[in-house]
């Protein structure tokens, strides 16, 4: 914890919020989750909306209130191939909407990593991917309209009439209400290219500007420690078959729960650190060289979303984003960072840096690209000790780059740095949140800190 969270919390300025008890429901229908919310309900606050469960930080947990998980409101309720919207309930699986879809000829935008993660997290919280030509690079970019339980328990639909609501309700983190149903685009099935380079640090920031200017879908792994990056570049293609399911789910397999496990255990079976990370980063190759490299050279973001073995907890991760035009710089400072934290502390992440390039998107207040396009660096390690650690320096590296957090994916987040970066857009969503929240029963402490 960040010594602004430690003096925060000691400072007692979450009393009120603190009913002593801690609660996890699953409502399984609208009914259920009114009932958990209304003015009248047993239950504690705050109330704290889960969807799969893959944030890093504490936005999705209610230590002293009631957790609602949202995955068994999961029904999709209408695919409507003829004007491309898909309806589901926002406990719905990335993967089970990309099936309904595929099963109409039809796909999501925008090709976003860890299919098991809900619909509903993904709008509320940040959920980015190499966005390919005018692709928005928030999943929430995608909403049309939403349903939701106010905090109060009252019913609110929200659709474009309701701009600035909408542009709240993406990237709210659940403060504003618990989304229970989400109407999305939906296209075509659009076949991309995916072209794999391996190149070096430098490599890849000499052509980092000509990269930010191009709206190619950019995705790689960064290996600070061998100077090595697995680049991935995406184009549409009207020839590009929609490639295999089975390579999109082995690399997703392979990346987010092979890797995570092999490296935890040889964290136990090999104590001596040269030679367990020489192991850890010749797996990280080799995953790269022959999992990305060869077996997903085309795909389309129904192929891409195709239901994979992760349940995302093997690891902590931390998301920094960079401006694009300054990425030739950062990401090689980058790299010199991991290096000097190794050398200082001994720390090093066990697992590859994951960057994309996103479009500009002012879909959402809070969203990270909204000025301009960005770079997402995302330090991944298994849990070992020296992360926390690890992760403040991070911000440090990042608050002195121009770096833009994300409330779900960054960790160790200074508030008044928050405040800085978001300005007048956060006075905006406080006010809102304000409004439709004034008794503060959705504010855990961890959210208090930037939203209160
Ligand atoms: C293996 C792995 C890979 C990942 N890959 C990516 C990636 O490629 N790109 C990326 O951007 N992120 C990635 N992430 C981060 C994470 O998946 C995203 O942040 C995602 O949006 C979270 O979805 P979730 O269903 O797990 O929601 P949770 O983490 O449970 O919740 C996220 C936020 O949304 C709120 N929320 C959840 N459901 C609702 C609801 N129904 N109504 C209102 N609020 C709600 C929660 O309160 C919380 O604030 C990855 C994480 C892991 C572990």
């Amino acid at each position: 914890m960040s010594v602004t969270a430690e003096s925060l919390r000691r400072s007692g300025r979450y009393a009120v919020l603190n009913s002593g008890r801690s609660e996890f429901v699953q409502p399984r229908n609208l009914a259920d989750l009114r009932r958990i919310m209304a003015l009248d309900s047993r239950q504690p606050t705050p109330f704290r909306p889960a969807g799969a469960g893959s944030a890093s930080t504490d936005c999705n947990t209610a230590s002293t209130g009631t957790t609602i998980d949202m995955c068994a409101l999961d029904d999709v309720l209408n695919v409507d191939a003829y004007n491309g919207r898909i309806t589901v309930r926002a406990g719905a699986r990335l993967s089970k909407v990309a099936e309904a879809l595929a099963e109409e000829g039809m796909e999501l935008e925008g090709s976003f990593d860890l299919p098991s993660r809900t619909v509903g997290g993904a709008v509320a919280g940040g959920c980015i991917g190499p966005s390919i030509g005018s692709e928005g690079a928030l999943f929430g970019s995608q909403v049309l309209s939403l349903k939701v339980v106010t905090p109060t328990g009252k019913l609110l639909s929200v659709d474009s009439s309701k701009a600035n609501l909408l542009g709240a309700f993406r990237l709210s983190y659940g403060m504003l209400g618990i989304i229970y149903e989400v109407t999305l685009k939906a296209r075509p099935i659009t076949g991309f290219n995916a072209t794999h380079r391996r190149c070096t640090v430098d490599q890849l920031s000499k052509a980092a500007g000509q990269l930010a200017k191009t709206n190619v879908g950019m995705k790689f792994m960064l290996l600070p420690f061998r100077d090595t990056v697995y680049l991935d570049v995406r184009r549409f293609d009207s020839a590009a078959s929609a490639g295999r399911k089975f390579g999109w789910k082995l690399k997703d397999w392979g990346e987010s729960t092979v890797m995570p496990q092999v490296f935890r255990s040889l964290n136990t079976l090999v104590p001596m650190s040269g030679m367990r990370y020489s192991i850890v980063d010749r797996v990280s190759a080799m995953t790269q060289g022959i999992v990305s490299g060869r077996l997903v050279n085309s795909g389309s973001s129904s192929t891409a979303h195709a239901r994979g073995g992760s349940d995302g907890t093997n690891f902590r991760y931390s998301t920094w984003f960079f401006p694009a035009s300054d990425f030739a710089i950062v990401v090689k400072a980058y790299r010199d960072f991991c290096l000097r934290i190794r050398e200082e502390t001994g720390f090093r992440c066990d697992m590859p840096t994951v960057g994309y390039r996103l479009n500009r998107d002012q879909s959402a207040y809070l969203s990270p690209a909204y000025d301009e396009p960005m770079v997402a660096l995302r330090a991944v390690s298994t849990p070992t000790s020296g992360w926390e650690n690890f992760a403040i320096d991070f911000g440090e590296f990042a608050r002195s780059w121009g770096g833009t957090p994300m409330f779900n994916q960054t960790q160790e987040l200074d508030p008044a740095y928050a405040r800085q970066v978001f300005g007048r857009r956060l006075d905006f969503f406080r006010r809102m949140r304000r409004q439709l929240d004034p008794d503060n029963r959705m504010m855990n402490p961890f959210l208090s800190q930037y939203f209160l």
